[in-house]
């Protein structure tokens, strides 16, 4: 299962979940998240806030994301922070997952996951983490996707644990999960 695709696999047997912006959900997609990404975020996120949560209902809506914090690129943090935590909420109110954008920002996000303490599952993708952060992580209950950059003793510290993880393409033009995926690395389905 290819976690987050921002495109339509090529490979047909490819099962995907498709990024998609507010609003902008298609209909022949079998599996969809739904997100304001972080970079993204402007004045007018809480009209988005509000496509998102008609969007959630669609049937084909899986997951919210991807959402987050990123320190190094997007607006001011206070305006992704707002953004975030409203996604936080629809995620817990409409029992979907959340699949996470977060750069240099861990120790927020594990305060907020301390703060709402979610029973929907926290998925951050594009992990590329040492090993150490992402113990943390797990301790916490938050699960790891990871895509064609990744720390490699991260992954193995992972994969031998026996908790479930995730592989992803992400935002890479005509690369199929299959041609980042070890054969003893397939993932987990969601
Ligand atoms: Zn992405």
């Amino acid at each position: 299962m290819n976690v987050h695709t921002h495109n339509r696999p090529s490979d047909p047997a490819e099962q995907y979940i498709l990024n998609c912006y507010p609003g902008t959900v298609p209909a022949d997609v079998e599996l969809c998240s739904v997100g304001l990404h972080p970079w993204y975020v402007d004045e007018s996120w809480l009209q988005q806030i509000d496509i998102l949560r008609s969007d959630v209902q669609l049937p084909n809506v899986v997951a919210v994301g991807e959402c987050g914090l990123d320190s190094v690129k997007g607006p001011a943090v206070h305006l992704q922070l707002a953004a975030f935590e409203a996604q936080i909420q629809v995620a817990e109110e409409f029992h979907l997952p959340l699949i996470i954008h977060c750069v240099r920002v861990f120790d927020q996000l594990l305060m907020l996951h301390k703060k709402y303490n979610p029973q929907q599952l926290w998925i951050v993708h594009g992990f590329r983490g040492k090993p150490r952060l992402a113990q943390q992580l797990i301790s916490r209950g938050i699960r790891l996707s990871f895509g064609i950059h990744y720390n490699p003793a991260t992954f193995e510290l992972v994969r031998q644990s026996g908790i479930p993880y995730y592989r992803e393409t992400d935002d890479e033009m005509g690369v199929n999960l299959r041609d980042i995926t070890s054969p003893t690395s397939s993932g987990a389905s969601l």
